[in-house]
């Protein structure tokens, strides 16, 4: 048998206009760089973790002593957020599009008896978990939530707060205040609206648990950390209950971080190998968020999303997302049903915009660390140029007047 060297990997430079990941600052790849040779019992690692835990929680605004990165991904993180579901509890998922459609499963995974997974077991049909079904295109609001929790009486719900399938923001307000008043503990998948959306987390009391992502929001790509964060009583579940789980552990998972036995301590316990790389680009994704500040940073996202909204409204589309990293659109009417080609024509060309991924199909242009003019501009050419390539119509002065008139006219477009 002959051994085959592949060519090294060359992965070009592409423009990432989707709904994440988003572009990486090059502050945070230049630190993932610059981090030197170091094992994660080095005290320059630990000493990072504990900044980063200390600096999540500010951003997230939050007392909770159990808030700190899970390596991984979004789901990462929140694997870590259901752990302490068991087999046979009680839940109520809202479900309103993708990705709080996985949360139901995995939720579905995690509570299923025995009996259930061995009878289905990639997709486990749990008897005890209530998964309210809520039109894609839709929010998830207070009534639906209290209306949810009243009847089934569960000890779990979950949400999304920002559902990123279809661009819609969920009532965490209505869902905090509902789960409050029934006594239920509240999981929130915030894979999508931490670093972008200004809320604090310790408004929200009704909230056990909070899972993100490292690389929507925080623009940390290099397959960092995904933060979570616990309330007391969640933790208190997990001391009563356990979970089955090591890694993503949330008690196991805290002590690297310095977190122990309910308090800080100076510095993490091993738990398992931490990347000295990913540490020091987690740690500068999160100095850059609180240099700029969150509600600085929130508020820059809704001005440039409502540019986006108006140039793509102008060229026909209609926008049905009201998320503030993205835009969520139905072609022009001649256009409709080619929804695919155009993303694919758009890929091609290193233009990394994205469909939805189920039913109905629309397109989803997003601007996660892209909050300038240049950035703005750019994507909306490059998607006006497409719509026009696909045979459509996108007068080209209309849009630049838009521009023009939202950005300022000093600064020609280019
Ligand atoms: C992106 C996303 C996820 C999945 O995160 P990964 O980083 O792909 O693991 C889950 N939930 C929501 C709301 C998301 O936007």
């Amino acid at each position: 048998m002959t051994a085959a060297i592949f060519p090294q990997l060359e992965i070009p430079e592409t423009l990432a206009a989707g709904p994440g990941p988003g572009n990486t600052d090059a502050r945070v790849l230049a630190r993932f760089a610059a981090a030197g040779v170091a094992d994660h019992m080095q005290p320059d690692v630990l000493r990072g973790m504990v900044e980063c835990k200390h600096m999540l929680r500010h951003i997230w605004g939050t007392d909770n002593i159990h808030t700190f990165g899970v390596a991984g991904t979004g789901w990462s993180g929140l694997d870590a957020m259901v752990s302490a579901v068991m087999p046979g509890d009680k839940v109520v998922a809202f479900a309103n599009g993708t990705f709080s459609g996985i949360d139901a499963l995995s939720l579905r995974i995690r509570a299923a008896t025995k009996e259930e997974m061995a009878a289905n077991p990639i997709n486990p049909q749990t008897a005890s978990v209530i998964v309210v079904e809520i039109p894609h295109g839709s929010s998830v609001d207070a009534q639906a939530v209290e209306d949810a929790l009243a009847e089934h009486k569960p000890k779990w719900a979950l949400m999304a707060h920002w559902e990123t399938g279809s661009g819609r923001i969920n009532d965490i307000r209505g869902f905090s205040d509902a789960c409050e008043r029934h006594g239920v503990l509240g999981l929130v998948d915030a894979v999508s609206s931490l670093g972008v959306a200004d809320f604090r987390i310790d408004d929200y009391p009704g909230v056990a648990g909070w899972a993100s992502c490292p690389q929507k929001g925080i623009c940390c790509l290099p397959l960092t950390y995904a933060p979570v964060s616990f309330t007391d009583a969640y933790i208190d579940e997990l001391k009563a209950h356990g979970a089955y789980a090591y890694a993503n552990h949330p008690i196991f998972e805290a002590r690297h971080w310095g977190i122990v036995e309910g308090k800080d301590v100076e510095k993490g316990t091993y738990h398992r190998t931490h990347s000295a790389y990913a540490v020091a680009a987690f740690h500068e994704s999160l100095r850059l968020t609180l240099e700029q500040g969150i509600a600085d940073r929130a508020q820059s996202y809704e001005t440039h999303e409502s540019v986006l909204r108006e140039a793509v409204e102008a060229i026909g589309c209609k926008v049905t997302s009201n998320m503030t990293s993205l835009v969520v659109l139905d072609l022009p009417g001649n256009l409709r049903g080619r929804e695919m080609e155009l993303v694919q024509h758009c890929r091609a060309r290193n233009f990394g915009i994205w469909p939805t991924l189920g039913e109905p199909v629309q397109v989803r242009i997003g601007i996660l660390n892209q909050l300038n003019r240049d950035a703005v501009t750019n994507i909306v050419n490059r998607f006006a140029q497409a719509i026009r390539d696909l045979g459509g119509q996108a007068d080209q002065d209309v849009i630049d007047s838009i521009l023009n008139r939202r950005y300022g006219q000093s600064v020609a477009a280019e």
